[in-house]
């Protein structure tokens, strides 16, 4: 894993203002498609500027999204209560981290991982590292300063095209977010993990059946109804309830 030099603190000023409700949608932007420009990138581009979520979380000053996923998940689930401990896994670019940090307040420690760098966030730490290193689980306990209340994931491979290859290595890294969270969780506490409907997942939310006293599956409105993405929201870790190798 990328050590000290992968890892930021900002203890600065914490987070976005607001993490007010979407969304209201304004008049539609029509993207004309360009010569230099692939039809896919054209209808990317559409989306985005079409999309109410992208416009509220640039009012809001969030760095994706994908924020409003967390909003929604914590609205209907209440998971980042004031003072709680919190690992955001996949936190690039960092909104869900934004969120976490403002819920959490000034007595939670939120921590958040990825493979990618991120500028620092105030009120939070994050480590650059694979969630498969061998030391992450330790590094990430060494920063919370103890077990976590809250595991986040909303991990997601670089995807190849191959359907089938693509739901294969989404369902691999939620596993791996499992296995993280079990070595890091206290008992009793929460996992969120982001998972790709696609037939694989069955043995990994087996295993959360088993390490968790209550799992219930969401799809926050914020998420793309044509998307396959789904969350698996665990609450109750049993002490013990580590995931199979
Ligand atoms: N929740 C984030 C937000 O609100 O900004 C967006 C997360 S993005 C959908 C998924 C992230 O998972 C990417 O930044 C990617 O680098 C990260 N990721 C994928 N594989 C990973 C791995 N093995 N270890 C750590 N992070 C990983």
């Amino acid at each position: 894993m990328a050590g000290e030099g992968g890892r930021s603190r900002d203890r600065g000023r914490r987070g976005p203002k607001k993490s007010g409700p979407p969304v209201t949608r304004n008049a539609a932007v029509k993207v004309r498609s360009a010569r230099r420009r692939k039809p896919s990138s054209t209808e990317w581009l559409s989306r985005q500027l079409n999309d109410p979520y992208v416009a509220q979380a640039r009012r809001l000053g969030y760095r994706s999204r994908a924020a409003f996923k967390l909003i929604e998940l914590d609205g209907r689930f209440r998971l980042l209560l004031p003072g709680r401990r919190v690992v955001d896994l996949g936190c690039a670019p960092g909104g869900w981290t934004q969120v976490a940090v403002e819920r959490v307040g000034a007595r939670g420690t939120v921590v958040g991982v990825d493979l990618m760098e991120s500028a620092p966030i105030a009120g939070a730490t994050i480590l650059r590292a694979d969630v498969h290193d061998a030391g992450v689980a330790a590094a990430i306990k060494a920063e919370l300063g103890g077990s976590a209340d809250v595991v986040l994931s909303d991990m997601a491979p670089s995807t190849t095209g191959h359907a089938a290859t693509d739901h294969l290595r989404i369902v691999a890294l939620a596993e791996a977010a499992f296995a993280v969270a079990s070595e890091i969780l206290k008992p009793g506490g929460t996992f969120v993990g982001k998972v790709f409907q696609g037939g694989a997942e069955g043995p990994l939310l087996a295993q959360l059946k088993r390490a968790f006293a209550e799992l219930r599956h969401a799809k926050p409105p914020a998420s793309r109804a044509q998307s396959a993405e789904t969350y698996v929201v665990a609450k109750g870790f049993r002490r013990g309830g580590q995931a199979s190798q």
